[in-house]
């Protein structure tokens, strides 16, 4: 039986309440020798500066590095609003991203067949989509130099950002594309502005290249960013997997997790470099939303996000492909059965809290392993 050293940092808010639910699942995983899991805890966010004045300790890093995998909550509340900026709460998941150098962010936008009303789409166009965003994360006009505003001392002022890509950063995410094609539907769409940006040129040029050395199987295609984010719009069911850059990935995720209904719903995943010896990447899984203190500490929370962020884990870390979509079926039948958290309740469901969301998932799971 494989054995995976996972460290868990719950974070803030509703962030501790969701990973609970996880850890039951974990623990189901354990006691039926499916694979083992050993556990560490972290603090991070608020709660990290609260125990050691910073968003996250040297010690914890280190932890990061040497597991398999992070399991993140979510960090931050009203409560650190006036901490000094380099200790604010999300200073503790940029640390993760940058120290693990996290460069392809994947984002699903699934829409289950019970939430299709949800969506701000019509049902036909949503209905079974199932689409991956990857997004390259550590570069792009985020991070480029100079990034400057400068006094041009005549009453005006120039800011710039700055735009660039080298040709190993946009080789290395669409080798990523490539191979998350081939488990899914064998499709690859690359979006850039090469119309108007010279940096869409590069990336064009580049994804080309990477798609010729060894992964012609898959279909390639490409679209101008802003077209694309009109198709996501229009028929997102025409798209498998989407690479794009930080930027057009930044806007073009949060349309297509729209889509999807909720933001209680929505994983995602954040993957580096292969280990020379294992092969298995840096990563780390985290729900998309927020740590909710509007909801926090009432166990109101959907851990759906987070559950179904472990069972990225699982694909994607440790090769457990049947059994990560064994999770999403069991959220699926979960949805199906009609439970609901507050944040996606219809008329005629039932709602329940965290924990009997949580339950509910793992008794689907129960029947189904
Ligand atoms: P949020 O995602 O925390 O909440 C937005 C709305 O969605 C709220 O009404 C909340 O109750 C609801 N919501 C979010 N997750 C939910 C869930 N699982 N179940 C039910 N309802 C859910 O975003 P926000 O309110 O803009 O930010 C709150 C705090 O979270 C801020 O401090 C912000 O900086 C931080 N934040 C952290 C992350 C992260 O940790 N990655 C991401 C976004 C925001």
């Amino acid at each position: 039986m494989s054995s995976y050293k996972l460290l868990l940092l719950p974070g803030d808010g509703i962030g501790p309440e969701v990973m609970g639910e996880v850890k039951k699942v974990i623990a189901w995983f354990n006691l039926h020798d499916i694979a083992h899991f050993e556990t560490e805890t972290g603090l991070v966010g608020g709660s990290a500066y609260d125990a050691h004045g910073e968003a996250i300790s040297n010690a914890d890093m280190d932890l990061a590095q040497s597991s398999d995998a992070v399991i993140f909550g979510a960090v931050g509340g009203p409560r650190w609003d006036d901490v000094p900026y380099d200790k604010r709460p999300e200073a503790g998941l940029l640390r993760l991203r940058k120290d693990m150098a996290l460069y392809a962010n994947l984002r699903p936008a699934i829409v289950y067949p019970a939430l299709a009303d949800a969506s701000s789409l019509k049902r036909p166009l949503v209905e079974g989509l199932d689409l991956l965003i990857l997004r390259e994360l550590t570069g792009g006009v985020y991070f480029g130099q100079p990034k400057e505003i400068t006094d041009l001392g005549n009453g005006q002022k120039r800011a710039v950002d700055t735009q660039v890509y080298e040709t190993y950063e946009i080789d290395r995410i669409a080798r990523i594309a490539f191979e998350l094609a081939r488990t899914r539907r064998n499709q690859v769409c690359s979006m850039e502005k090469h119309n108007v940006m010279i940096s869409g040129v590069l990336w064009k040029e580049v994804v080309t290249a990477t798609h010729k050395d060894g992964f012609q199987d898959v279909e390639l295609s490409h679209m101008l960013a802003d077209a694309g984010g009109m198709q996501l719009v229009r028929n997102p069911k025409q798209f498998d997997v989407i690479v794009t850059d930080n930027l057009f990935g930044d806007i073009l995720s949060d349309v297509a997790a729209m889509l999807t209904g909720s933001l209680g719903m929505l994983p995602s995943a954040s993957l580096g470099a292969a280990d020379d010896k294992t092969g298995r990447r840096k990563a780390l899984y985290e729900p998309v939303h927020g740590s909710a203190p509007d909801i926090a500490g009432k166990g109101l929370a959907n851990p759906i996000a987070m559950i179904a962020s472990f069972a990225m884990a699982l694909r994607y870390s440790f090769g457990m492909v049947e059994w990560a979509d064994k999770v999403d079926t069991a959220i699926a039948a979960t949805l199906g059965k009609g439970f609901r958290t507050g944040d996606i309740m219809q008329a005629g469901m039932k709602q329940v809290g965290t924990a009997e969301m949580g339950d509910a998932v793992l008794a689907q799971l129960e029947a189904a392993g």
